[in-house]
């Protein structure tokens, strides 16, 4: 079940940084510890106002919080079997007007059992939805050269529109030579520095956009979240998450800042945001005083936190206090069950979107 879970969190790099330290030998081990386990700690008491003061200031914040959940839920699994509908449909579409099947390659390195789950979930997706997919798994002693040649094999063979390189990779290899090995058509995962220079641009397109990243943007079009001239907070500036989350948003004309770990008064920051963006890492860290009445919250942190009673020992929690902003916000995004879902589809997107490119068709 956790290995289905995170499958989602799927882009390449995201997955090393997955809070566990190893899946080895069947054992997790978690990070983080928070408890008691179905509440943000300490027990929150929520009154009808908050008034809070803030601890670097000596300023009073008043924010209204109801006593029952009032915020629509994202439903990211729901959205995401639609989108998934939607790509096998157009796969089918593909197939039946040029004869074409989109492929994704993936190239993994070694034993780790949790990289091959993630492997073997996204040739299941790619199974789905009427994509070919593509295995190439090489023992942990393989050589740079190796990957280098299976990964300039990809770039020429015209079956392929994606490439990816499943992270992490032994630590005799240089990820960077051999992530910018992969041909920038092909770069479904979207991290090479000339699809994120793009996105930075002003007038430019990407040729991919990174999945998670992506499907935040999507749960908020598909919600009918306005973006365009609203202040937008991202928490965290990952190259994977929340750097180019914060670029796509700006693309939106929202009006971002970006808050990371040496932002002095964060939740000062927050309280402004008619949208949050999160992705950090830390269990339950925006709590309801950081986010203003009617805000719309993007979860996108996944965090085990130790729960004695689950079957498994422990339980996903997001970077959000889910209770509490359930009472404050207008939108949420759940942990799990919001965005995870939304990085397989959109890494199934960016490949059809691929195919659909190589043979000039919109
Ligand atoms: P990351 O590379 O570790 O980046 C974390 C970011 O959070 C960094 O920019 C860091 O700031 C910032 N940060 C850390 N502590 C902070 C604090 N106390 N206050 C404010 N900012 C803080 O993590 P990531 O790869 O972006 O992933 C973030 C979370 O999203 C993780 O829980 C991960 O599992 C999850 N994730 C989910 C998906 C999905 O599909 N749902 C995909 C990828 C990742 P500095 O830059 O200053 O260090």
């Amino acid at each position: 079940m956790a290995s289905m879970i995170f499958t989602d969190p799927s882009s390449a790099a995201a997955i090393h940084r997955l809070p566990f330290a190893r899946f080895n030998n069947g054992l997790i081990s978690l990070r983080q510890f928070v408890g008691p386990p179905h509440v943000c700690s300490p027990t929150p008491t929520l009154p009808q106002t908050l008034s809070l003061r803030s601890p670097r200031s000596s300023r009073f914040i008043t924010a209204s919080m109801a006593t029952e959940p009032s915020a629509k839920v994202i439903d990211g699994k729901s959205v995401a079997k639609q989108i998934r509908e939607e790509i096998s449909a157009e796969v089918l579409k593909l197939k039946d007007a040029i004869g074409v099947v989109p492929g994704l390659a993936v190239i993994l390195v070694g034993d780790r059992k949790d990289s091959a789950t993630y492997v073997r979930n996204k040739k299941k997706a790619c199974e789905s939805v009427g994509i070919n997919s593509f295995e190439v798994h090489l023992p942990d002693d393989a050589s740079e050269e190796e990957v280098l040649k299976f990964i300039s094999d990809f770039n020429d063979d015209p079956t392929v529109h994606g490439i990816l390189v499943q992270l992490p990779l032994p630590s005799h290899m240089n990820e960077q030579n051999i992530l910018n090995a992969v041909t920038i058509e092909k770069d479904v995962d979207g991290f090479h520095p000339l699809n994120i220079g793009r996105l930075a641009m002003r007038g430019r397109e990407p040729l991919f956009v990174p999945c998670t990243p992506k499907g935040c943007i999507e749960l908020l079009h598909r919600y009918g979240v306005d973006i365009k001239g609203k202040r937008a907070v991202v928490i965290g500036r990952s190259n994977i998450v929340g750097m180019p989350a914060a670029l796509l948003l700006q693309r939106e004309d929202a009006t971002v800042t970006i808050v990371h770990s040496r932002t002095k008064n964060p939740e000062e920051i927050t309280r402004q945001a008619d949208i949050i963006i999160s992705a950090v890492g830390q269990p339950n860290m925006v709590r309801g005083s950081w986010i203003k009445p009617g805000a719309v919250i993007i979860d996108v942190g996944i965090n085990p936190v130790e729960d004695a009673s689950s079957p498994r020992g422990y339980r996903l929690v997001g970077d959000v206090c889910y209770e509490e902003a359930c009472k404050i916000a207008a939108v949420v995004t759940p942990v799990p069950g919001g965005v995870g879902p939304m990085t397989i589809a959109m890494l199934l997107s960016n490949t059809l979107c691929s195919a659909k490119r190589a043979y000039n068709i919109k």
